[in-house]
């Protein structure tokens, strides 16, 4: 089947479209358990992007859990497939040229490279949002942790099911030590460069 996809020669590139919108386009990626702040943050960086006029959007687990993967669990493989599809729909973002922010756990080392992998090394940022899970458990935003406690939601990540940290991370932001306001702005001085064409 994949033999007979031949792909048609379109005569507008990703860089066609990024020398239109004056920036370039990438993914930032968050990952860290949940209640550490990657929503929180990313919606702050968003806004600070847009008010530059760069176009962007946001994927977390609202836009993606609930439409395209809403057949998806949370066991291991399931996981890995939710996340594959995530950084395929990243692409296609990037590709659009649209600087795409994507908030979402990813506990699997080797499901972060594959993302990677999948849009390309210079296309990747990887921000890991790492607060203890004593802190996310303390602010519980979700209720989650309280329900995973209960044994009423099996595979929890941090609880009862593993996260991965990354060893190698492009930002690393402690949220019990940096303020929402100060880790946008580490990002945004991070991304600066890389958003000029
Ligand atoms: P996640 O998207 O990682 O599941 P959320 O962003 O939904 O986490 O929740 C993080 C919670 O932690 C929010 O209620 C936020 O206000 C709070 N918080 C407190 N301090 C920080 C900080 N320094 N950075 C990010 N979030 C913080």
């Amino acid at each position: 089947m994949k033999d007979n996809i031949i792909p048609h020669d379109y005569q507008i590139s990703r860089q066609d479209r990024r020398a239109k919108n004056n920036h370039n386009s990438f993914l930032l990626w968050f990952t860290g358990l949940s209640g550490s702040g990657k929503s929180t943050i990313a919606n702050v960086v968003e806004q600070k992007l847009y008010q530059q006029n760069i176009k962007t959007y946001t994927l977390d687990g609202d836009n993606i859990r609930k439409g395209i993967n809403s057949d998806l669990t949370f066991a291991p493989e399931d996981r890995t497939e939710n996340i594959r599809r995530i950084a395929e729909i990243s692409n296609l973002m990037v590709d659009a040229g649209v600087v795409t922010l994507a908030a979402f756990v990813s506990p699997y080392k080797k499901d972060r490279q594959n993302i990677r992998d999948i849009v390309g090394n210079v296309n990747f940022v990887e921000i890991y949002i790492n607060t203890s899970v004593e802190e996310c458990e303390r602010r519980d935003v979700k209720g989650l942790y309280k329900k995973a406690r209960a044994g009423e939601i099996k595979n929890m990540t941090g609880i009862s099911a593993p996260y991965e940290a990354p060893e190698n991370p492009d930002i690393e932001i402690k949220t019990e030590a940096v303020s929402v306001e100060d880790a946008a702005n580490l990002i945004i001085d991070y991304i600066l460069p890389k958003l000029k064409l």
